[in-house]
């Protein structure tokens, strides 16, 4: 440090009200222009020296950038400001000597500017460079920036007192201006959340991909402070980006625009953000190699900014910001800033896209919905086609049942009568073998006609002729009427008949023939079905509304396979178990129908070798419409 003693004595005032002085006026601002302002005075004033001014590291650190230059007496010296801006940052220059020493951490002070290497002899002549001083500005061990103090006039070299106050103003400046960076700082990245989020409401209160992109350009365009702004979409196999929305294009500009694509090949700054996945950036087009490409310098803007948008790793397009006339600077906040709102937009584009292919698939669903319902109507249609076509079929053929078996009647009875006439001797005596075979020939005759009254049952409960007329009657009685009937057969068989003690006299109200009917034929079956020696037994119950009827055998039974369906029409179960079996299998079908027309229902239980029990139904009283009916499943099985 090269410093001597003052020809006009500097006159220190003291130390901590000076920077008591300081502090207050820099804690009165966070605004950094107007802290350094008031700082650059008070220092001057404090130091006794002409002018203070103060230099600040670029936030990259690579330039050391003049803020603020003022005089002790707070005169204006506006004029040989810009221009000492203009010559310390001239950057074709490269950096200068007196900026490159004042960059280090430590003092320098200078008598005598004139002979100094350091200075070039055109700004110690223009800014009346008598002595100089600089102090770094250090904050937490970090150069932050530079005072700079100088004498515009003779003998007023600086003391080591000077030196000494300078140095302890530096460090408490150092502070304030950190503090007032990071409220800046604070506010920018507020005002950027800001943005972020305008432009997030912005593209999520549309899935319609136009008006989102133009929203895009808008927020980004106004968030950078640019003139005008584009959305490009990437076509990656044609390696071109297509521009898809704008904001703010001069009409002049606005064809051309819709019309070009811009190939990536060509327009290197574009193929930097891309192949970075970061915006990039030119502060001054016309000079930059990478913004050669014709339709630009057709346009010719002075900035331009282009951020990628890349979603899930992919790139799909970029935004592109334009400063017409202006040279921009680009902060790395900006930078970051940018790069959000182009990922934000590109998620936008991501979700219209994804909506748009949902919305398509919902069509594309809808239409095969329709399609499918239309062949399903037409099959249904057909189906109900030829459903009436069976019914129609169905009814002709319950009418030729009906005639054929009229028909069969009447010369069956004649040979019948014929048969029995001849059989009661009414023709004479018969010899053994006449009567052996007129014997056969009335068996057959009285089976053909059982036949024929079963077709013709199921013919007439087919075409709803029959008529059931119900009455009051002892179902008891009406049971040990049949059972008496049928005794000398079953006693023939070696069968015995039971009626099991129940209610007596158990009054039902229905159709007595057509109860009788439906004994005689589950008696019947029991009778066929049982082997001698058996047992067949009849029991009667009541369970309000309804008498319960139990035909039982210790029959055959039947198999469990055979069991569903015993009440079909024209079922019978496999030939070879029960070699009797050589009815019409119409039976328990007339059974069943019989049973449900007055309102009962009827199951079978069966378990092979053990024998079968029916169970049907029958109100008491009438019934009143769709009063109670007992349901059973048609069959059950015992094991
Ligand atoms: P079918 O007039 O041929 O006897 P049914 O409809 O009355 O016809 O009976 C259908 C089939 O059910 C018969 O072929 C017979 O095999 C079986 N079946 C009916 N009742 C009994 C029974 N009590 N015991 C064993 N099998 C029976």
């Amino acid at each position: 440090m090269n410093t001597k003693p003052a020809d006009t004595p500097f006159h220190a005032p003291d130390t901590p009200t000076v920077l008591l002085e300081i502090a207050q006026a820099v804690s009165s601002t966070l605004d950094l222009k107007e802290l350094l302002k008031i700082v650059a005075q008070r220092t001057a004033a404090a130091c006794g020296a002409d002018v203070c001014s103060i230099f600040l590291w670029s936030p990259l650190g690579d330039r050391l950038v003049p803020m603020m230059s003022q005089t002790a007496s707070g005169q204006q010296m506006d004029a040989l400001w810009e221009e000492f801006k203009r010559m310390a940052s001239h950057s074709r220059e490269g950096t200068l000597p007196i900026i490159a020493a004042i960059g280090q951490r430590t003092p320098i002070v200078m008598d005598d500017p004139a002979t100094s290497p350091l200075l070039p002899a055109r700004w110690v002549e223009q800014f009346r460079l008598k002595a100089l001083l600089s102090v770094p500005l250090i904050r937490q061990d970090v150069a932050i920036g530079t005072l700079v103090l100088h004498q515009m006039t003779d003998d007023k070299p600086f003391t080591e007192v000077q030196v000494l106050l300078a140095s302890t103003i530096a460090s408490q400046v150092a502070l304030a201006i950190e503090n007032a960076r990071l409220f800046q700082t604070t506010q920018e990245r507020l005002s950027e959340c800001e943005t972020l989020l305008a432009v997030s409401r912005s593209v999520s209160s549309t899935l319609n991909l136009k008006e989102t992109l133009v929203r895009v350009a808008r927020e980004a365009a106004v968030a950078a402070c640019a003139d005008s702004s584009g959305a490009y979409l990437l076509d990656s196999e044609q390696e071109v980006i297509r521009p898809f929305a704008s904001y703010n294009l001069p009409d002049w500009v606005l064809e051309p625009f819709q019309q070009t694509p811009l190939s990536v090949r060509t327009f290197p700054l574009v193929r930097e953000a891309l192949d970075r996945m970061a915006p990039v950036c030119s502060s001054d087009v016309p000079a930059d190699p990478r913004c050669a490409h014709p339709a630009i310098r057709r346009l010719a803007f002075q900035s331009c900014l282009f951020a990628p948008m890349v979603v899930k790793e992919q790139l799909i397009g970029g935004l592109f910001l334009v400063w017409w006339q202006k040279s921009h600077t680009f902060t790395p906040d900006q930078l970051r800033l940018m790069d959000g709102v182009a990922r934000q937009a590109a998620m936008a584009i991501d979700n219209a896209s994804a909506y748009h292919e949902i919305e398509a698939l919902n069509v594309s669903l809808e239409d095969k919905i329709a399609k499918r319902t239309h062949e399903l109507s037409t099959i249904n249609a057909a189906l109900e086609a030829s459903h009436r076509r069976l019914q129609e079929l169905d009814r002709v053929k319950s009418d030729f049942l009906l005639n054929v078996s009229h028909e069969l009647r009447t010369p069956l009875t004649a040979i019948k009568g014929s048969v029995d006439n001849m059989l009661d001797g009414i023709t004479g005596p018969l010899s053994e073998a006449q009567q052996r075979y007129l014997t056969r020939i009335q068996a057959n005759a009285d089976r053909l006609v059982r036949m024929i009254n079963d077709l013709l049952d199921l013919a007439r409960i087919e075409e709803g002729r029959v008529q059931v007329i119900p009455t009051y009657f002892s179902l008891s009685g009406l049971t040990s009427e049949l059972l008496d009937t049928l005794r000398p057969v079953a006693s023939e068989q070696g069968l015995a008949l039971q009626l099991a003690d129940g209610a007596d006299p158990l009054i039902v109200y229905a159709d007595r023939d057509k109860v009788g009917q439906v004994l005689m034929n589950l008696l019947g079956n029991a009778i066929k079905f049982t082997p001698s020696g058996g047992i067949v037994n009849v029991e009667l119950a009541e369970e309000e509304p309804f008498a319960i009827v139990r035909v039982s055998d210790t029959g055959d039974g039947i198999p469990p396979e055979e069991l569903p369906h015993i009440f079909d029409k024209f079922y019978q179960v496999q030939l070879g178990r029960q070699a009797k079996a050589k009815g019409t299998g119409l039976g328990l079908s007339i059974v069943k129908s019989l049973v449900e027309l007055q309102g009962g229902s009827i199951r079978a239980r069966s378990q092979v070798d053990h024998g079968s029990t029916f169970t049907f139904t029958l109100p008491r009283q009438p019934l009143v419409q769709a009063q109670e009916t007992t349901t059973f499943a048609d069959t059950e099985q015992t094991r």
